[in-house]
């Protein structure tokens, strides 16, 4: 699934949720920056065009996307929860010098682990810290 050429009104509904403006709003947020965002994040981007959008609402609307599948929890610091609408299986790098958090594609049916054989995995997160390509290149 491409997240870039969706139709979002029509992916919230298949999936059971009632498609708001609002609603609607929230989810393109994620799809079009990518940018692994906080609450805070999309709530301060977005009350600059809906004025009328609360804190809360973001809360509430990202914990529906989270019961119905369609968007994942990221949390690499403890006191920083992000989301990111991408559900495919990747791993993240976050880089301790400009905090962005990067997609890092991985294939996990090349991966042997072991130990997981008798288990039933239903959720994986990969997590990577340390400095970006970009910061490594600034620091030059
Ligand atoms: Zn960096
Ligand atoms: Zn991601």
């Amino acid at each position: 699934m491409e997240l870039s050429n969706l139709n979002i009104e029509k992916y919230l509904k298949q999936n059971g949720i009632k498609p708001s403006y609002q609603r609607i709003k929230i989810f393109e947020y994620l799809v079009k920056h990518r940018n692994h965002p906080t609450v805070d994040i999309i709530y301060q981007e977005l009350v600059k065009n809906i004025p009328t959008l609360s804190k809360t609402t973001v809360y509430n609307t990202l914990k529906l996307f989270l019961e119905k599948r369609i968007i994942q929890l990221i949390v690499i610091e403890e006191n920083e929860t992000r989301y990111d609408a991408d559900i495919t299986t990747h791993a993240h790098f976050k880089c301790e010098k400009c905090g962005r958090v990067y997609d890092i594609r991985v294939d996990l049916t090349e991966m042997k682990i072991e130990g997981l054989k008798t288990f039933q995995v239903k959720e994986n997160h990969i997590y990577f810290k340390g400095i970006c390509e970009k910061c490594l290149k600034e620091n030059k």
